[in-house]
């Protein structure tokens, strides 16, 4: 499948926008540079970055970068990769096409310097990356960044204590039931939920926080949204309800099966009576509830009913290099040519800012009747 990428647009090198310092990269002999002390450098990186951070059209920052590490997963939720589409011939990307780790890493760097503060790695399912552990450590050398991954669970009992070591901060499961029949439903595969569990478990104990994101698409598996509820009551594990969005072009989605969080929230809270929390930081996706009775706490995200684009600080990069500024864009940036050609970070990061100023995506906002209609780029491309 191929989608419609444009060129990041080559700024020239000396317009690296440095928010005003009036000290353009070029401009500064090294001799004449004092190695100011640990603090001050801080301090003084904060300030750059500070700078450097762009806004977009609607002043919102960068903050979250997902990285994309494969195209290709072991399930095929209807929601996101159905088999009809991704069945056994599709043409997932060559190897020559992926970004290689120290081209991730050299990404990840440069939106460190743009405000990004939070990596996630995605996919597809990104423990299938051979060696993912190898580029989770270049990434936890990075000072400053929060690491995070999501994964479907069915390789982190096998995997949790490496990637642990490896400098992951955080896991985020997706598990759409508890009983495998209805798991089957929205994965469309037989694999079974006990070993998604016996993940969990494995996770937490070797210190990775777990949370875990339920999609609930009504008719479907909405009918476990309380049995999951019950089950991570308590347990230490934050658990997340996520409508069922319009991705892609491929899922074949309907409005009628979206379930509003209101209603999600409702159902549980008939049971385990629940309180609205503060979102930890501007710009978090889900909402949060904590259990009256200190059980913890549920999050719902609900790009459909209730839009968080306002405060939407995420950019993503595909499997092959290319960035999009929307979870259902029409198009992507090509970053992929800058970095396999003789462009500098300098380059690179004044390209990157233009970007993100012209960015305006609101599409939960503009969702209407038509467009779920649009080509929009599939979730397993560039990571949910
Ligand atoms: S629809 Fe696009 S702009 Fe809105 S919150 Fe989602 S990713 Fe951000």
């Amino acid at each position: 499948m191929t989608y419609r990428v444009i060129p990041l647009v080559q700024a020239g090198v000396g317009t690296v926008d440095t928010g005003g310092t009036g000290t353009s990269v070029q401009s500064l002999p090294a001799g004449a540079v004092r190695a100011p002390d640990m603090a001050e450098a801080s301090a003084a990186n904060m300030t750059h970055v500070a700078n450097m951070a762009p806004r977009d059209v609607r002043g919102r920052m960068l903050h979250d970068l997902r990285i994309s590490v494969t195209d290709r997963c072991n399930f095929r939720c209807t929601y996101c990769m159905p088999k009809t589409v991704f069945g056994r011939d599709y043409p997932f990307l060559p190897r020559a096409e992926i970004l290689a780790f120290d081209e991730i890493v050299r990404v990840a760097k440069i939106f460190s310097q743009l405000g990004v503060r939070k990596i996630r790695l995605t996919g597809g399912e990104p423990l299938l990356r051979r060696n993912i552990e190898h580029l989770i450590e270049m990434l936890a050398a990075i000072p400053g960044l929060e690491l995070t991954l999501t994964t479907n669970g069915s390789l982190l009992a096998k995997k949790a204590q490496s990637l642990r070591d490896a400098g992951l901060q955080r896991v985020t499961v997706s598990l759409d039931a508890l009983d495998d029949s209805t798991f089957r439903k929205m994965n469309d595969v037989d694999f079974p939920v006990a070993e998604v569990l016996r993940g969990i478990d494995v996770a937490a104990t070797v210190g990775l926080p777990v949370k875990v994101n339920m999609v609930v698409k009504g008719g479907t598996n909405d009918h476990a949204i309380v049995p999951m509820a019950r089950y991570f009551h308590g347990s230490g594990h934050i658990l997340r309800f996520i409508e069922y969005m319009d991705v892609g072009s491929s899922n074949g989605w309907k409005l009628d099966e979206v379930v509003p969080s209101a209603e999600v929230v409702r159902r549980i809270a008939s049971e385990l009576p629940l309180q609205a929390i503060d979102p930890n930081y501007v710009g978090e996706v889900a909402e949060r509830w904590r259990y009256r009775d200190g059980g913890g706490e549920i999050g719902v995200i609900s790009s459909v009913t209730q839009a968080f684009c306002s405060t939407c600080t995420r950019v993503r990069l595909s499997t092959d290099g290319s960035l999009y500024t929307c979870l259902f864009a029409q198009q992507g940036h090509d970053l992929r040519a800058m970095l396999r050609s003789d462009c500098s970070d300098e380059a690179i990061i004044a390209s990157l800012q233009a970007m993100w100023r012209v960015r305006s995506d609101n599409y939960s906002e503009r969702r209407n009747a038509n467009t779920p209609g649009l080509q929009k780029i599939e979730m397993s491309y560039i990571g949910g």
